[in-house]
């Protein structure tokens, strides 16, 4: 890689991070959510561990792109600029839109089943700042809906990066 695309690569790497804190979201709540999902089959696992995993996950083009679709989405429908019948679809975070799930799969994609599995577990019950998201269209008039699957692929790729990582070690 050339030093040009590797200083590119940091750049937009720090955009994302600043994007995301932005949004509401900081890299450590993130990371709580994949110690919640690791925790229970490693005793030495650290808060430390899983940010050096969520960084690790967030440094990777499949991530980098949807969560700039995604945020790019969310922020648009809070400025009411995009058409009907989109626009109330991601106000009201439709149940059955399921667009924000998918987009979110392209981040859990790249780590395999255990991320999938991850996922599936994170979405159902949203942990920690997956709930705040969550709840925030109706409180505010912000829209957290392609967010909250975001910040829950994200966490669980983590989770799954932790998991390969230990099992090497095997
Ligand atoms: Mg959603």
């Amino acid at each position: 890689m050339s030093e040009n695309n590797q200083l590119y690569d940091e750049k937009r790497y720090e955009l994302i991070v600043e994007r995301l804190k932005n949004r509401g979201v900081e890299l450590i709540d993130i990371a709580e959510i994949t110690y919640s999902l690791q925790a229970p089959y490693l005793s030495n696992l650290t808060l430390e561990i899983c940010m050096e995993h969520v960084e690790r996950v967030i440094k990777k083009r499949e991530a980098q792109h949807a969560i700039l679709v995604g945020i790019e989405l969310d922020m648009l429908a809070e400025e009411g600029k995009i058409s009907e019948p989109l626009q109330t679809i991601l106000m009201k975070d439709y149940g059955l839109f399921g667009v924000d799930e998918i987009l979110a799969l392209s981040i859990v994609n790249v780590y395999g089943s255990i991320g999938l599995t991850n996922f599936g577990y994170v979405d159902k019950n949203k942990p920690g700042i997956m709930k705040k998201l969550d709840n925030k269209v109706s409180n505010d008039g912000h829209c957290h809906t392609f967010l909250d699957d975001i910040v829950g692929a994200i966490a669980a790729a983590a989770a799954s990066s932790v998991a390969h990582k230990y099992a090497e070690s095997l």
